[in-house]
This record gives C-alpha cells, structure tokens and sequence, in this order.
C-alpha cells in the first residue's frame, strides 16, 4: 500500500481522542481586493497524538500564521481547526482563551518567562491563570523531568539562556496539555544547548505521550521530529518522516531555489 494511502486510512480510522490537530480546508487572508494576500491556501492536516511534527518552509510561506491558526491565537478566513476533538471555530474568544490555558503548551524563541516570578511560580502560572490550585508537586516533577530540579527558587534572570528554555518546556508540560506548540524554540541557542532543548522536547513525547508541533527554520531541529511538513506559498506541499538533517536541508533547498530561467535555443 503507498505510504499516502496507508496515511489517509489511519486519519480515518483514528479515534476522535488520538487526533491532536486537525485541520481542514484552512485558509487565511489579509486584506481585500487587488492587495489581498493568502497566507493560508488550504491546509489539511491530522496530526496524531504522541508525535512530533516539524513545520519548515521558506520565509513567507505562511509558517507563522499556521502555528497562530492552529493554536488558537488567530482564526482562519475559512476552514475548521480542532484539538484533541474539541473543534475551535466558532468558539467565543473567552473559551478560546481557557482552552489554551488549560489545553495548550507554548514554547518561545525568547522564552517568555516572567522575571519577577520565581521558577517555580513560571511553571504554575499556567494553573494560576487556568483558575486551578497551584499543584506544587508536580511543578517540582515537571522542573526535575527537565534537570532542574534544584532551580525552583531562582529567577529566570539568573538561568542562562538553555536553562531559561527548560523552565518554559517545564510551563508547557504542567497541565499535562493536548499539544505543545514551538515557535523557534532554539532560534536564540548555541548549538549544543539547541541539541539539549531538542532532546527534552523528544523526551517529552517518547516518555510522556506529549503532542509537540515545532516551527522551525532549522534542519538540524526539525531532525529531532518524528515528520517535518513542508510549507510554501501558503500550501503544504511536503512532508518526509524519519529524515536527517542534510535531507531536509536539501529538500528546503528546492523550495528556496529561484525559478529556472529558461533560455531560449
Ligand atoms: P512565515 O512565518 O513563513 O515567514 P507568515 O505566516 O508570517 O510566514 O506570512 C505569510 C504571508 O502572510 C506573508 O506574505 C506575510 O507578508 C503575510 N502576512 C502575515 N501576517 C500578516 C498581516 N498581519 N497582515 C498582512 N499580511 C500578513
């Protein structure tokens, strides 16, 4: 059976519970008339639970307002987009709010931590803000799954920058969320750290079933993935799974290549 058919077969015989992501028919338009421009041209897509998913394409190719549509943040023109088979469209933005606070997990390029709050407090204010009791115990379990078991009371300004990554992906992990979504999570790493970062997000979804979607512009990163989906001009037009680094890079390559310019014999 080809390997598009035996994919097509499994979306359909998933249980609602297994698919973290789906999408169908999403597009997303800015502007109107002459100067429209279409981010998203139709995306379909199921992603199930447990696995890790890499989203790579040239700049502008629409990876941003994928991740934004697909979490919630922003709402596509047309098309739905469910996670773990509650279906966003539709939802008044207050619900859409509690669902990524209690549903979601999200990882930053800058990291986004509070430097006021301790680390611990970092990782609860998911909880906090989901209006739950603060479970201490398993922020401790979280912050240790990610080697910082002895950091809770320090600030974030006094981690280095991969430290500051794993309380961010300890904040991720403590509501045990439907799906964790990266944006560039290595982007302000050295290379060893970026390779640390990249294990624990692979832990997370080897050891603790956790859904990861990762964009990235990086195919180093994106090797850690169990699939790396290929956007460009708002249209998914690839995907390869269990690849390397170089086969990614040569494959994001024949996407970035300008046109061949014909010449006339
Ligand atoms: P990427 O993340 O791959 O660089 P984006 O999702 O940021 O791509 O952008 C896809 C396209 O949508 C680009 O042409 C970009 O200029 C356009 N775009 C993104 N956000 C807006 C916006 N708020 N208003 C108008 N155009 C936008």
């Amino acid at each position: 059976m080809g390997l598009r058919k035996k994919r097509h077969d499994e979306a359909e015989t998933l249980r609602t519970g297994d698919r973290a992501v789906e999408l169908r028919g999403v597009r997303r338009s800015y502007g109107r008339g002459n100067s429209t421009v279409h981010a998203l041209r139709g995306i379909d897509l199921t992603l199930r639970s447990g696995t890790f998913t890499a989203v790579m394409g040239p700049s502008g190719s629409g990876k941003s307002t994928f991740l934004q549509c697909a979490a919630g943040l922003d709402r596509p023109t047309d098309g739905t987009v469910a996670l773990g088979g509650t279906t966003l469209t539709g939802m008044s933005e207050n619900k859409l709010t509690a669902l990524r606070r209690t549903r979601l997990g999200f990882v930053f390029q800058a990291f986004n931590l509070l430097p006021s709050l301790t680390v611990e407090q970092n990782v609860l204010l998911p909880m906090r803000l989901a209006g739950r009791r603060p479970d201490r115990r398993r922020a401790a379990d979280v912050l240790a799954r990610v080697g910082l078991a002895d950091k809770g009371r320090r600030r974030p300004g006094e981690l280095s920058g991969g430290q500051q990554q794993r309380v961010a992906i300890a904040r991720a992990l403590v509501t045990d969320p439907d799906v964790i979504f990266a944006d560039e999570p290595t982007g302000a790493l050295d290379t060893t750290t970026a390779a640390e970062i990249l294990g624990l997000l692979r832990s997370a979804v080897d050891r603790l079933g956790a859904t990861v979607v990762m964009v990235t512009h990086d195919p180093a990163a994106a090797a850690h993935a169990d699939q790396v989906l290929f956007l460009a001009d708002g249209a998914l037009v690839d995907h390869l799974e269990g690849a390397g680094a170089d086969r990614i890079a040569a494959r994001m390559r024949t996407l970035t290549a300008p046109a061949p310019v014909r010449v006339a014999a």
